[in-house]
């Protein structure tokens, strides 16, 4: 599971729909192990790492609380042929705000819901920066400073990790893996 169960000042208690969630495991006295920003964080099996991959960006830096963003050199300069190359590799179109119109030579990017980044991003040094989910703040500061901004999905970004950490284990220890995945709109 990507997300911890009990995140952000949750109420822990067993009860309601977590209880139904759980109602399975429960019955059958199953462990559950669930992770998250370990996952983010991995520098090759982590979705920051498996997103870059396949957009074919290689971090040579890191920034943000945890260090959970990645920077590298863009791949395209032009913010149109970085978007349509994430519309290919993701299957959906990026929300863009763009920035100054600035040819990018280093793009940020953090899985998810990391918004909450972006200044982290600009002070890095990115021309642009990709993450899942977008709020109203981002728009204006990206239009006030330049840097473009890019929301691709929260699922969209962050679904690479888990199989890879679920196929090297499976390589390394023999044991059977399964990822169940979930669409998700947001
Ligand atoms: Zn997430």
């Amino acid at each position: 599971m990507h997300h911890g169960l009990v995140w952000r000042g949750q109420d822990g208690r067993i009860v309601g729909w977590l209880r139904q969630r759980l109602a399975r495991l429960l019955a059958h006295e199953i462990s559950l192990f669930a992770y998250h920003l370990p996952l983010d964080a991995h520098p090759t099996l982590g979705n920051n790492a498996q997103l870059g991959a396949r957009l074919g960006l290689v971090a040579d830096a890191r920034f943000g609380a945890q260090s959970l963003g990645f920077a590298g050199a863009a791949v395209d300069t032009s913010l149109q042929d970085f978007a349509a190359r994430i519309a290919g590799v993701l299957g959906r179109a990026p929300t863009v705000v763009a920035g100054d119109g600035r040819p990018l030579a280093r793009v940020a990017w953090c899985s998810g819901g990391a918004q909450g980044y972006f200044e982290a991003a600009i002070a890095a040094g990115a021309d642009a920066f990709l993450t899942g989910e977008i709020s109203e703040p981002q728009a204006h500061l990206a239009r006030e400073t330049g840097v473009a901004f890019l929301a691709c999905g929260h699922h969209a970004t962050e679904r690479w990790g888990a199989p890879a950490v679920g196929e090297h284990l499976a390589a390394r220890l023999g044991i059977a893996h399964r990822f169940i995945e979930i669409d998700n709109p947001a």
